[in-house]
């Protein structure tokens, strides 16, 4: 059985991803910030999941969660690398420092401890059966902004392009030994990570739906359709690569609005 972690698994994009991932039949750990609502979380899923209070920022916690996954399950299979916070906002000129390392350290420090302690599991354990076995696959999320800048988005942007750099340099260290590492870069989503910035006036839906190819925001259960792609042995030739996932927002460089939308007859 496919042993996952999921970080940031409470809520949003990662639980969608538990949930997906449970349904295709692999024993889920849901990591989170908050321990409680990853149990519950857990619990929904069914007897087999584990939900595990967890700060990726911090090394002793996540050195205990590798830990305690391996002492319940096993091996680990799968990483994702979920777990993320929104931008400060405002003019970069006006930006603070703490919370500039605060946005950095979850989603690049937090990317990388989890990763280094998973890779050291992975690379010890046994490749999976098949033709093309793998011993372990590692998805982390990016964002459109790792691609295109967004005003007053500073620190999530460098994290996320930091996110498609770390991406690409373990993909590359860790291809031979099996280990295959990808990024899924999503444009917006409907999550409690999006209603906050539209609460605090700094994402306009409308103007939104207008930019996106597509015409409006990605569901959670989309994301975590693209994550467990490259997951799967379907992704067995696929490493280092990050995998759009946006309604063709970063596709799109005309002007908004454009010519007149095409739309079915
Ligand atoms: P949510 O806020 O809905 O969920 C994120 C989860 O991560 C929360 O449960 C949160 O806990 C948890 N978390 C935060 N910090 C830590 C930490 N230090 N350790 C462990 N868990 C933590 O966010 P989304 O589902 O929207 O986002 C998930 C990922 O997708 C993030 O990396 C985000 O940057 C990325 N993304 C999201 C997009 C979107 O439009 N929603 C677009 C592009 C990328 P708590 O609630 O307690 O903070």
């Amino acid at each position: 059985m496919t042993i996952a972690i999921v970080t940031g698994a409470a809520d949003g994009i990662g639980w969608a991803t538990a949930q997906r991932f449970a349904a295709g039949g692999a024993r889920v750990v849901l990591a989170d910030l908050r321990g409680e609502s990853a149990r519950e979380r857990a619990a929904e899923l069914g007897a087999a999941h584990i939900g595990l209070a967890c700060d990726v920022t911090s090394e002793a916690s996540v050195i205990s969660l590798v830990e305690q996954v391996l002492s319940q399950c096993g091996r680990i299979d799968v990483l994702v690398n979920n777990a993320g916070i929104g931008d400060q906002g405002g003019a970069t000129v006006d930006q603070r420092l703490d919370a500039f390392d605060r946005v950095l350290g979850v989603h690049l420090r937090g990317t990388f401890l989890m990763s280094r302690e998973v890779a050291r599991v992975m690379l010890a354990q046994a490749p999976l059966e098949g033709p093309h076995g793998c011993r372990g696959a590692i998805v982390n999320i990016a964002s459109i902004v790792a691609s295109a800048g967004i005003p007053g988005r500073n620190a999530y942007g460098a994290a996320k392009a930091g996110i498609v750099g770390m991406t690409k340099a373990m993909a590359v260290e860790w291809g031979l030994a099996g280990v295959r590492v990808n990024a899924v870069a999503p444009g917006y989503v409907r999550t409690a990570l999006v209603e906050k910035l539209q609460a605090e006036g700094l994402l306009n839906t409308d103007a939104i739906h207008a930019r996106t190819p597509m015409g409006r925001m990605g569901a959670p259960a989309e994301i975590a359709e693209a994550i467990a792609f490259l997951a799967s042995p379907q992704a067995s030739y696929i490493t280092g690569s990050v995998l759009q996932v946006d309604g063709g927002w970063i596709a799109h460089g005309g002007a908004i609005p454009s010519v007149p939308p095409v739309v079915a007859s």
